[in-house]
């Protein structure tokens, strides 16, 4: 019956020091590790050529590690033929059977897997209303748009429920606008169906709005794995710290200095902030006492304030401004070095530009800016 046809088998990834080397030498996986927990969205993230697809080909079989373990619900499954993995793929190149109707293409894998026109119906029924596409069932592909298209690839791929469900760029092909619509649809329906899920991408805000968790990858090497907050707010490495976010975080090198009546200067440049020993920034930099750091700071955590305010503030000769709609960017120097403040709409003194006019007049009256930095 229809419900034998792809029970969910597969549950949980493990690679494990997986690695892959191409005949001509080319390291496109380099020792990774990796859990995908059941019913989680694992988003692989990074930029074009990092080894993304050859991660995602190998836990499909369509690839062999050429050394590690590629463990499906806890069993080595490196020699498991793709047909035996009970996996679904959709990649960016879908291809639809131009000659069938859509009810047929999505209907096609419950049909090679031997299952009775009724229940099949009826599955195909409430994949193709799951995904909004239950009116242009009869319809030929050629007859859709490019994102009901993109629907009824992700029907043929869900219809036989997968336990793993891998998805290669799905909405590159698509214009941004339907692309978010899409992002939001295919997580909320993977959650729905509790099917764990990898999706490879190089967009990090497709990324950090799909994923339970993100795995950053750089030149074949895991850089970091965690939630989307964790991996903004606490970059594992330097690498992560300045790929994921718009605008870019800015990175400052400091000195510390520890005092022994219990604060922290971090020097930047000619300025210095003077932390409190109970602000978890202190925490995490007491250690570094008497080095150098890289110090992470987004823009979005710098305020504008009066530039008289005590503490932890940084001040600041506005070099330029740069409108985004709904906020704008100041770009400043602070001695030796500069960054970037975000939301500057809101004044200390209580004068609100809005607006290119308003903002042309404020960085002519306001020629050096002061922020305060914030704790997070
Ligand atoms: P993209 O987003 O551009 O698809 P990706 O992160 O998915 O990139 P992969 O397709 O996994 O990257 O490729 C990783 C590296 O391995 C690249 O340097 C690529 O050129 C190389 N590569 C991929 N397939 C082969 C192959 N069959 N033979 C040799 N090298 C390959």
């Amino acid at each position: 019956s229809v419900d034998d046809v792809g029970e969910e088998t597969v549950t949980t990834v493990a690679l494990k020091d997986v690695t892959k080397v191409f005949r001509d030498g080319t390291v496109a996986v380099d020792s990774i590790n990796l859990d995908v927990n059941d019913g989680e969205f694992m988003v692989l993230l990074g930029p074009s050529g990092c080894g993304k697809s050859t991660v995602l080909r190998m836990v499909a079989g369509l690839e062999e590690p050429t050394t590690g373990a590629v463990m499906l619900n806890g069993e080595l499954a490196n020699d498991l033929p793709p047909r035996d993995r009970k996996i679904a793929m959709v990649f960016q190149d879908f291809a639809l059977y131009p000659h069938m109707s859509v009810g047929d293409n999505i209907a096609f894998p419950l049909k090679l897997a031997g299952v009775e026109p009724a229940p099949r119906g009826e599955r195909v029924t409430d994949v193709a209303s799951a995904l909004g596409i239950g009116d242009v069932l009869p319809r030929r592909p050629s007859q859709l748009s490019g994102g009901q298209r993109q629907r009824v690839a992700m029907g043929r791929a869900i219809v036989r429920r997968p336990g793993l469900f891998l998805m290669d760029e799905p909405l590159s092909n698509l214009d941004s606008g339907l692309r978010a619509e899409l992002r939001a649809e295919i997580s909320g329906l993977t959650r729905e169906l509790g099917v764990t899920t990898m999706y490879v991408t190089h967009d990090q805000a497709e990324a950090l709005t799909m994923a339970d968790r993100v795995a950053i990858m750089r030149k074949g090497v895991l850089q970091d794995v965690g939630t989307p907050t964790q991996v903004y707010n606490r970059p594992a490495t330097l690498y992560v710290a300045a790929f994921l976010g718009s605008p870019r975080m800015n990175l400052l090198e400091a000195s510390v200095y520890v005092h022994l009546d219990r604060y922290v200067t971090l020097t930047l440049g000619d300025q210095a902030l003077y932390l409190p020993w109970d602000d978890i920034r202190s925490r995490a930099v007491a250690h570094y006492h008497g080095e150098r750091i890289v110090v992470g700071m987004r823009a979005e955590a710098l305020t504008p304030v009066a530039p008289d305010s005590p503490g932890d503030v940084l001040h600041g000769r506005i070099r330029y401004l740069e409108h985004h709609g709904h906020e704008s960017l100041a770009f400043l120097d602070i001695g030796a070095t500069a960054i970037m403040v975000d939301e500057i709409g809101a004044l200390p003194d209580g004068d609100t530009p809005t607006g290119q006019r308003g903002l042309r007049r404020f960085s002519q009256v306001m020629q050096r800016l002061t922020v305060r930095t914030s704790r997070e």
